[in-house]
């Protein structure tokens, strides 16, 4: 039979790179997106999967800082697919660039909204749709995107730091809570990678951005993707961080 998942923020950046991924390893992919803009490359990613992967994908807009739109994307995928869902894919992030003095308390709180708070809940309302049919051989997974800025800090990102390393506290948690429910819970943190978070950084940026990295390179949504069919096809590995970043963390 086949099986679902769920990725919020699927239509762009690494978020493509795992829906692509999901439809090839044989899941249905639920694609969410937020902005008007995303409906055709969300669509255009649907198609891709369909034809290529021979799945089914249901594109569903939700803003998922929000309790509403979270429920209603759950009851989308419900109503599609059936009640088992098997794959969370927590992805939909966005940053601030912003000192700690000018930064406006809506800037902060749109991050903590979207990168943390929808973590929690998307999880608390697709757990109940694991527990029900997961066990040892028939595992479901969580797989959370954090960053390697919610492992060391970094300059201008408070906020964008707080929500990530708030992602790994509830990864390690839910990871130990469901362990004896089949859900395995993991994160991937990753280092610097090409997508349109880092649109508006010129050339010279991205060459001084890329010195900073001792394997002296910005890494690709596919080091991303990879991270996530590795955790997904691991069954002994739960409430693990792993960390595509090119030795950045080790400095
Ligand atoms: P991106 O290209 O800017 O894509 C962000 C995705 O999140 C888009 O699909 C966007 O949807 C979605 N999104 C944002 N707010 C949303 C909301 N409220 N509701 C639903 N979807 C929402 O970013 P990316 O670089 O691929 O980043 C993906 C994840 O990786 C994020 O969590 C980010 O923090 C993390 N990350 C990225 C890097 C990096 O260097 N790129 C490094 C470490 C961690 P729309 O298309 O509709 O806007």
């Amino acid at each position: 039979m086949s099986k679902t998942a769920i990725i919020t923020g699927g239509s762009r950046g690494i978020g493509e790179a795992m829906s692509l991924k999901l439809g090839e390893m044989g899941y249905n992919v639920v694609i969410n997106y937020r902005s008007e803009s995303s409906k055709v490359l969300s669509d255009n990613i649907a198609e891709k999967i369909q034809k290529d992967y021979g799945v089914e994908t249901l594109v569903v807009k939700a803003d998922v800082s929000k309790y509403e739109d979270c429920e209603n994307l759950v009851k989308a995928a419900v109503d599609k697919f059936g009640e088992n869902i098997d794959v969370l894919i927590n992805n939909a992030g966005i940053t601030n660039n912003c000192n700690w003095i000018d930064i406006k308390r809506e800037q902060y709180e749109a991050v903590i909204n979207t990168n943390l708070m929808s973590f929690l809940h998307m999880t608390h309302l697709v757990l109940p749709h694991m527990v029900n049919h997961s066990s040892k051989d028939n595992q479901c997974c969580i797989v959370n995107t954090s960053s390697v800025g919610g492992l060391t800090g970094v300059i201008n990102q408070a906020d964008y730091c707080a929500s990530k390393s708030g992602i790994i506290g509830l990864t390690r948690a839910l990871a130990l809570e469901f362990a004896g429910k089949g859900v395995r819970v993991n994160a991937i943190a990753p280092g610097m990678i090409m997508t349109d978070m880092l649109r508006g950084v010129n050339q010279d940026e991205l060459n001084a951005l890329a010195a900073t990295i001792p394997q002296g390179f910005i890494g690709d949504v596919s080091d991303i993707a990879g991270a996530m069919e590795y955790i997904l096809t691991a069954p002994y590995v739960t409430g693990q961080i792993i960390s595509p970043n090119g030795g950045f963390v080790l400095q």
